[in-house]
């Protein structure tokens, strides 16, 4: 087994601390990697805290990799040492199912292989993520970080990029398209930026009005302020997608009135609790459609990096310690973070 050391949490009412732990001794196609930064998303602390309900103890959180690779099996050809890399929310799945074949191995019908508090395919026990000083990580789940893009303001593409990357793709966001996104955290202020390369009118919904100058910064070319109903309603019936971030549960049919007919609303945020079920009369007097998206698969989470790559798009990052973690957890429940968390892994060296 692999030594390795990391920041997890042993129960849903502890703080995250220091732990040592095994990783998987590396197999012919597996790629190991020393993490140089981790992205903190708020799935990470969802599961933490056992939001989600099926949390193992202990978890080592961190989905938002990137790192060097320091060795590769005798089957990886695509990578080796030194190479700059990522790893995002999934590092197994079966290979030969229909979503698998197609791509999709986020929908793998036998299920994927998560970062962390995923069955590990070959030990038996839990994956450990990205808080931690080294992954051993398959090489099909391996993805290139483009040359030109800092590192650290890359790691959260691996996670917030692709979740809000492939809805965008998946409806064919582009020129000539009013695009919503709710919620100005980590997934939203990618949204805004891809959705804005993609050629889209981007509007941005927030309950925080001190985010209107940051989002404009960023891409949106209005913003609106959700909690202001007139500023609502002057929208209604005019979106042709929308992309909902909010990681609370919320009233659905404000978003679902401003839908043009045949208007999709997809949710990606996922709240511990369920949203109040949205009014069925916003769906079918305009043929309105609400959906969910789950992250993206390993191609395209590639074809995202590449287009992220061209346009030199990264998130905009505040660098913590691994040691204050749990501050940036209760930051994060505050909306108080522009825009990502991103943890330096060699803070995990330093003492408290
Ligand atoms: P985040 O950085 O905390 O951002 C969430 C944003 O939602 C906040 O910044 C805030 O924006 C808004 N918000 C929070 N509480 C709210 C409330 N009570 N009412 C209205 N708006 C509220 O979180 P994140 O990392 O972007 O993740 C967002 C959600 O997506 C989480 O539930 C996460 O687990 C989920 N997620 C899903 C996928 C997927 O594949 N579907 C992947 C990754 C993450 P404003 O201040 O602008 O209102
Ligand atoms: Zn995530």
């Amino acid at each position: 087994m692999l030594a390795s050391t990391g920041y997890g949490a042993t129960s849903a009412d502890e703080p995250l601390s220091k732990m040592d732990f095994q990783r998987r001794d590396p197999k012919p196609d597996d790629v190991q990697i020393d993490i140089l930064y981790c992205g903190v998303c708020h799935s990470d602390l969802h599961t933490a805290r056992n939001e989600w309900g099926n949390t193992v103890y202990p978890v080592v959180p961190g989905h938002e990799i990137v790192g060097r690779v320091t060795a590769v099996g005798n089957q990886v050809s695509r990578f080796k040492e030194g190479d700059l890399v990522g790893v995002g929310c999934l590092v197994d799945s079966c290979q030969h199912c229909s979503a698998c074949g197609e791509g999709l191995e986020q929908y793998c019908e036998n299920g994927f292989v998560g970062t962390y508090n995923g069955e590990e395919m070959h030990t038996g026990g839990m994956t450990y993520g990205g808080y931690a000083s080294n992954i051993v990580v398959r090489d099909k789940f391996v993805l290139r970080i483009p040359d030109n893009l800092d590192p650290a303001g890359a790691a959260p593409l691996l996670c917030a990029g692709i979740t809000t990357y492939s809805p965008l793709r998946q409806w064919q966001v582009g020129p000539g398209q009013k695009v919503g996104i709710v919620g100005l955290g980590g997934l939203g202020h990618m949204g805004i930026k891809l959705a804005h390369a993609m050629g889209a009118h981007v509007v941005l919904f927030t309950t925080s009005p001190g985010k209107r100058e940051d989002a404009k910064r960023l891409g949106a070319d209005e913003v609106v302020v959700s909690k202001n109903a007139s500023e609502m309603t002057a929208h209604n019936n005019s979106f042709d997608f929308i992309v909902n971030t909010v990681a609370a549960p919320h009233s659905l049919d404000a978003f679902l009135e401003l839908l043009k007919r045949d208007g999709t609303m997809t949710l990606v945020g996922a709240p511990s609790s369920p949203h109040p079920s949205p009014q069925v009369f916003n769906l079918i007097m305009k043929r309105r459609r609400l959906a969910g998206s789950l992250i993206g698969g390993i191609a395209e989470t590639q074809e995202m990096l590449d287009f992220c790559g061209e346009r030199g798009i990264v998130s905009d990052i505040e660098m913590i310690r691994i040691q204050d973690i749990n501050t940036a957890y209760e930051r994060m429940l505050k909306s108080d973070v522009k825009y990502r968390f991103v943890i330096d892994m060699a803070s995990l060296k330093q003492e408290g």
